[in-house]
């Protein structure tokens, strides 16, 4: 039965929201700020030296992510991201992945970086119990690479985290990539070229029409199934099923063995069927859907007494009555001029 709590199709109970889905998953934006200006994400003349990023006041503390985190495993989730704006900004994260970690419940944390900070934080992730990673990265080519940071950070400082991330033992490592046609597409078989065979799994994501500042328009996006032409037509690919429920990468190995490659393709395969994430953001408003334009602020009531009991109750009732499902309906939706919540603020 949807919108109650039952035994699911996905395996243990929990919530179902209105479409019968449960909640498995949660991303914590830990940080609004971050050091790049991704043209997509957060253009330069937007987030300029007089932008208002948060206050570090106004950002959860690591005590109320913890609790929060506490209690969405009470409602089913055992997956963590940590991402969001640019995470390895917020300092002393590896406390935070330290309490995570010791969450029961908990079997899965990853975070998602730019990466320029990644050398010099690797190690003691790993040690904090960080077990994955994944670094954006959208072009080995330096001039693309440095158009699509908006000119901050350093190729090399990438791929060198890159490296630290694998000395440290952090398994997988994933390097996500946003292909948009006529930008950057022309450099993604480079990628594959570079990490075939070192263990590092590229995924290419369709680029989305996240936030209202980049000026999507359909013609951007390159369809995976282009990509994955492309890609075979060089190293044949053979298609892999999905690991689990819910994943979203569309995987396929190199038919000579040398690792896979895998295809996010949420514009042109949506997978909202299977959605089981919420996002919560680096000022405590939880979202139920990337392009959510409305949350639930959940800061003033952590920070005015509310009991644990309370709590579950408002973070069910959201997913109880939930029915998103925006990438099932982009074209209804891009037709309505409603302000949708930044990728910055919620984080991938
Ligand atoms: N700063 C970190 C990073 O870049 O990995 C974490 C936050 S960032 C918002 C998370 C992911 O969102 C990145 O992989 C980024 O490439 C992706 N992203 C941002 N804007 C996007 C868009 N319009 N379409 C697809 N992916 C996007
Ligand atoms: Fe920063 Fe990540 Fe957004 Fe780029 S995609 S501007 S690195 S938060
Ligand atoms: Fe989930 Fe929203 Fe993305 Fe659909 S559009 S998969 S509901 S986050």
């Amino acid at each position: 039965m949807a919108g109650s709590d039952s035994v699911t199709p996905f395996g243990g109970a929990g919530p179902r929201d209105l479409r019968g889905r449960v909640l498995r998953d949660l991303r914590i934006s830990v940080m609004d700020r971050c050091n790049f200006r991704c043209p997509y994400c957060m253009p330069r003349e937007t987030f300029h030296d007089k932008y208002r990023f948060l206050g570090s006041h106004e950002r959860l503390s690591f005590d109320e992510i913890v609790r929060l985190a506490r209690l969405f495993v009470r409602l089913g989730v055992h997956k963590l991201r940590l991402t969001g704006g640019e995470p390895l900004l917020r300092p002393n994260l590896t406390d935070l992945i330290g309490d995570l970690t010791a969450i029961a419940g908990i079997e899965d944390i990853a975070l998602t970086t730019n990466g320029a900070l990644l050398g010099k934080h690797a190690f003691e992730l790993r040690a904090a119990g960080l077990q994955r990673i994944t670094v954006s990265l959208d072009s080995l080519d330096p001039e693309v690479f440095t158009r699509l940071s908006g000119g901050f950070g350093g190729l090399e400082d990438v791929l060198s985290g890159i490296e630290h991330a694998r000395r440290a033992g952090l398994d997988p490592i994933k390097v996500n990539t946003v292909i948009q046609r006529g930008v950057n597409d022309h450099t993604a078989l480079d990628l594959v070229e570079r990490f075939r065979g070192t263990g590092v799994i590229v995924r290419f994501i369709e680029y989305m029409d996240v936030g209202n500042r980049n000026h999507w328009q359909p013609g951007m996006v390159l369809p995976s199934k282009e990509l994955v032409a492309r890609i075979n037509a060089r190293w044949p690919l053979t298609p892999l099923g999905r690991a689990y429920h819910g994943e979203v990468a569309d995987r396929y190995r190199f038919t000579d063995g040398r690792g896979e490659v895998g295809f996010i393709s949420s514009v042109t395969q949506p997978f909202c069927g299977g959605c089981t994430r919420a996002r919560l953001s680096s000022d405590g408003v939880l979202y139920t859907c990337l392009f959510a334009t409305h949350g639930t602020p959940l800061r003033d009531k952590l920070r005015s007494g509310a009991s644990d009991d309370e709590l579950l109750d408002v973070l069910r009732r959201v997913w109880v009555e939930r029915s998103d499902s925006y990438s099932e309906r982009r074209q209804t939706h891009l037709a309505v001029s409603e302000r949708k919540v930044e990728m910055f603020y919620i984080g991938g």
